[in-house]
């Protein structure tokens, strides 16, 4: 059984005045446990849509999307989610903001605390745990969102442009990090970019959209090595 499968999911908004947008054409798609897949297509192709549509944010228009064999309604801890643009809560810490889902789901302090420490070692955030986010570069704000995700325990994580707006240096590192969590954690990861190096260096598959409105155009196994493996 597939980890995550995606049945005919579509999505058309509503824009007013009678007006409608296809942001997506039924899209059928299938991810297995530990996959790394990247989304790959061009701005405005649906990407972000059909990320929004898995991570429950947003309701297909045709279709379904189902989890370990249950459909999938509205957002859950089984998913983490990381977005572009940082979003971090800015009247929070570091820490604060690692601990925020752990809180709301009622762990005990000292568990919560453990937990943070150990993600905050793992995206190299040691020693941050006091600052605000506006104290931080983007690429330490993106280590934070990615602990996160990852301190709920998700069992997928999905990712939408997370490095896009990082210098390329920065951005190297991020992937590695990544990279690296993916193969500790044994993590099944959605990877959307629109940036065909990225796609293809992080990803074991790589799913191309076409241009709008969004379907999938080819679906392609990285039959190089992976640089890990
Ligand atoms: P991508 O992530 O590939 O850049 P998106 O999923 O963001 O693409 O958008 C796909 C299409 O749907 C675009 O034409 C976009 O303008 C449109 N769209 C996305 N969200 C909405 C919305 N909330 N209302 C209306 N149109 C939208
Ligand atoms: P990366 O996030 O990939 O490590 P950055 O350019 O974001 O790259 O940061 C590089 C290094 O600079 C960090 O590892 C950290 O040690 C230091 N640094 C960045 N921002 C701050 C800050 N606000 N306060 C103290 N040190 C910082």
């Amino acid at each position: 059984m597939s980890a995550l499968s995606i049945q005919g999911v579509s999505r058309i908004f509503e824009t007013g005045q009678g007006q409608r947008t296809q942001a997506l054409l039924p899209v059928d798609f299938n991810v297995h446990d530990n996959d790394f897949v990247t989304i790959l297509g061009p701005s405005g192709c649906g990407k972000s849509t059909l990320l929004r549509i898995v991570a429950g944010l947003e309701r297909p228009s045709t279709g379904r999307v189902m989890l370990d064999g249950q459909p999938v309604d509205g957002p859950g801890a089984d998913r983490g989610m990381v977005f572009q643009s940082y979003t971090l809560f800015p009247w929070l810490t570091v820490a604060q903001n690692i601990r925020f889902g752990l809180r709301e789901r009622g762990m005990a302090e000292a568990a919560q605390k453990e937990r943070c420490d150990y993600f905050m070692a793992k995206v190299g955030l040691r020693g941050f745990e006091h600052h605000f986010p506006k104290q931080l570069s983007g690429g330490m704000q993106q280590r934070t969102a990615i602990a996160r995700a990852l301190a709920n325990d998700p069992k997928i994580l999905l990712l939408d442009e997370p490095f896009g707006a990082l210098d390329n240096q920065t951005r190297v590192l991020m992937q590695e990090l990544l990279l690296g969590i993916w193969e500790s954690a044994r993590k099944t990861v959605l990877f959307v970019t629109h940036d065909i190096d990225e796609a293809i260096f992080m990803a074991n598959r790589v799913a191309v959209f076409s241009a709008r409105p969004g379907r999938i155009k080819s679906d392609i196994a990285v039959n190089l090595p992976h640089p890990r493996h």
